[in-house]
This record gives C-alpha cells, structure tokens and sequence, in this order.
C-alpha cells in the first residue's frame, strides 16, 4: 500500500514537472519584433530598399516590406537602427572555432600542447564573438585535434547554454595516413603525435571513418585531397581514386554532403571527379577545372583572407604597402577564373587562422578581386545557404524563414567594408546585438 502510494506521488510529481517545463517554453515566447532599419537587403535582389522594415514573430520572420505596410502586433518591441542596412544574418562555410591566429600561437603547437578542455572553452568564446559579428551560421570544417568536442560547442549553443552561430560541423575530418600534421615530417620517428584529423588508408577504413563521424554528429564531411606530401614538400593528392569515390559514396548514401581541402590543379580535380560537394582554396585549380566544377555545380569557397594572413605572418607581407606574394596572385586568379567562369562561390574564410569575428574580412577580400559588394553578400547569405541545403530556412529576409538577421551601420551592398560595423544581431528571433549594446 505505502509502496504503491510513493509511485501515485512519484507520478503525479512528474506529470507536474512536466506540465511546469511546458508553461516554461509557454512564458517565454521569442516574441514580436519590430525592425526599422534605414534600409533592408532581402537577398532576393542586389539593392537595398529604403524606409522596408522588417516583423518578427516567435523566431521567424513574419513580414518584411515598406514600413506603413507592415502591421506589427501590440506590445511587439520596436528597435531603430538609424543609419543601418539591415541583411540576412551573415554565413561563413569555413570557419575553426578550435584554432586561434597562429601568429599567437603556431598551428602545431596549439594540437600539440594545448589540452582538448581549454581549446573547447576557446571555441565557445569564439563563437560568442562571431556571433555578434553578425554572423549567425558556421560550417566549422574540422576540430584539428580537438576531437569530437565541436559537437558538444553546437549543443550548448542550440540548448541556449552558450551565445554562437547555428553550427554545421565536421567533427575531426579525415585524411590520408601520415598526409597531414603535426609532422610526423620534421618530428623524431620514436613518438606518438596526436593528429590533427582522422587517418585513414584503404577503402574501408575511409567508409568506417565516414560512418563514425557521421554517427557521431557530423553535419558535413571534411576530407583533404592533397596536401605537402610529395618530394621536396609539394603539395599533391592523398587519396587514390578509390578511396576517394569510398569516402563520397559513403558520406551521400548516409545524407552527408563532402567538403574538400585542396589545393593543387590535380587535388581539385580528383575531388570534383569523386563527387565532393564543395572544394575549400582551390588556389592552383585551372580554368579546365573550375570548368568542370561549374558543369556538375560544385561550390568554391576561396579562403582568400586565410592566404593573406598566413602572408602577414610568414612572409612579412603588410597589407596596402607591400606587393602580393606568388601564393596570394595565385589564388587572385583561381578566384577571378571561378568568378568570370560563374562557379558558385560561396563565403568561406578559414576563419581561426585569422581571428575570429573578422570574418567580413573574406567578402572584402572577394570585392577587392573583382565582386561587386552585391555579390559578395548574396555569397554570405542566400548563396551559402543554398550550398548548406538550408535555402528553405536560412539565407534571405521572406516570411517563414528562420530570424537570423544582421544590421550594419552603413550600406554592404554597396560598401562592403560596412561589414566592420554590425549595430545588431538576432538569431532564431532572439537579439544578441542591439544599437544600446557595446562589444
Ligand atoms: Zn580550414
């Protein structure tokens, strides 16, 4: 009897506990907003339009059009942005939120010494800061040594634990078996190094390493084609043509698209002949193969930004006062070629390499070699969310997609430097960046 009273109690608690975690989501709506921005770029056009305003309902856009148009609900919250284009929040396809600038730190030295826990912490501050940068969505292409802990950093932010972008991730990535760092060239033979990526060599255990990281929680798979494995340290591909089309296969027979790091004519090639989804640099890719990849739509992401930093910290090269070094020309014209041969090209900076919540540096990269700032935009925003499948949710300012959105002092759409000033940032209809908030 006493028995069966406790389970009573213990269910009616429950049931209690439950109703009471559900009037807790009820209390805490995300609300009416309404934005009125001087001017607002949807994404659907180049221009932006004068006196639009936009209304946000419950975390998605209700409304968007000339501001005595748009009937916003009372006790809907105002918020002015005096000055201010308001865009579709900001989307960068190559981000490392576990890699900091290695002119602070060198990129070997941070896998090696520094522990997963305390790149895990970094990662989270990162991801603050990119946030109220105004970009809103990451595809974070890789941990670099830090294992799987990424998909923890995406749970906390989508739980509301932690500030940060939606994140697509690639958990630890794979690469061919001693074709990546630290070392092991350079390293004395007798020592275990911790990898930067998964390695793999064989058929199947490219498809194993796909399956686990896939199981795991990766949104994307990340792969590296080639890298500085041939004589004398040249850049040439890893994978044979077998392991390659084993890693695709596997990844899209299980819904998962493939990102490639390549760098060589012959890396990109092989890649866009296995079926990648996306090719990440492609700084020495031809105009025969940027060909191809327009003809089977594989997406660019051109990392400029990554090539001009790397440039600052190795080769002395300081921006506006010394000539381009050879690596920088050479992925101006893999850029210009991809661009006049219209390959899409998507924003993809390789942020982490330089620091992060500069990642407006990557669409001012792509406008100084030859976008127009329209362009560069659209590549941040309804381009990149077509490449990530998530035009029906992200990318544009139209009702029912999600309220991801970004105000910059300014116009972007017609100067892309704008991108330096975000006045505010709302996410899923939640502000993180409002005109009163200093950074
Ligand atoms: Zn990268």
């Amino acid at each position: 009897m006493r028995a069966s009273l406790t389970t009573w109690w213990q269910t009616a608690a429950i049931l209690l506990l439950l109703l009471c975690s559900l009037c807790a989501t009820a209390a805490t709506p995300k609300g009416d907003w309404l934005l009125l921005p001087e001017r607002v770029w949807t994404g659907d056009g180049d221009a932006a339009h004068s006196g639009w305003a936009v209304l946000v309902h419950d975390g998605a856009i209700a409304a968007v059009g000339p501001a005595a148009s748009i009937q916003a609900p009372a006790g809907a919250q105002r918020v002015e942005l005096p000055g201010a284009t308001l865009t579709p929040g900001l989307i960068d396809l190559h981000s490392h939120l576990f890699l900091h600038p290695y002119n602070e730190t060198l990129w070997n030295d941070q896998v090696l010494t520094e522990p997963q826990d305390y790149r895990t912490l970094e990662a989270a501050a990162h991801a603050k800061t990119t946030l109220l940068a105004g970009f809103t969505t990451l595809r974070d292409l890789g941990t670099e040594g830090a294992g799987y802990a990424d998909v923890s950093v995406k749970r906390a932010i989508d739980e509301g634990l932690i500030p940060g972008p939606r994140l697509l991730v690639a958990t630890r990535a794979i690469v061919a078996t001693a074709s990546y760092g630290p070392g092991p060239r350079g390293f004395r033979p007798d020592i275990e190094l911790p990898g930067g990526a998964q390695e793999v060599s064989g058929v199947d255990a490219a498809m194993a390493a796909v399956r686990e990281q896939a199981a795991r929680g990766a949104d994307w798979i990340k792969i590296y084609g080639d890298y500085r494995v041939g004589p004398d340290g040249a850049t040439v591909p890893t994978f044979t043509p077998a392991e390659l089309k084993a890693l695709v296969e596997t990844a899209h027979q299980i819904g998962r698209p493939v990102a490639v790091h390549a760098a060589s004519d012959a890396g990109v090639r092989m890649a866009v002949e296995a079926g990648v989804d996306s090719v990440e640099h492609g700084y020495g890719a031809s105009e025969a193969t940027f060909k191809l990849m327009k003809q089977r739509g594989i997406a660019y992401e051109p990392t400029l930004t990554a090539v001009a930093a790397t440039a600052e910290y190795f080769q002395h090269y300081v921006p506006g006062q010394s000539a381009p070094t050879e690596r920088m020309r050479e992925a101006e014209r893999a850029f210009r070629t991809a661009l006049k041969l219209g390959v899409t090209i998507g924003n993809g900076s390789d942020v982490g390499v330089f620091t992060h919540g500069d990642n407006w540096r990557e669409p001012a990269a792509m406008v100084a070699y030859g976008m127009t700032p329209a362009q560069a935009l659209h590549a941040a925003t309804n381009v990149a969310a077509k490449i990530l499948r998530q035009s029906q949710h992200l990318g544009r300012i139209a009702p029912g997609l999600a309220a991801d959105l970004a105000a910059f002092s300014g116009d972007p759409s017609t100067q892309i430097d704008a991108l330096k000033k975000p006045v505010f940032v709302m996410k899923d209809g939640i502000p993180y960046r409002t005109p009163d908030m200093t950074r």
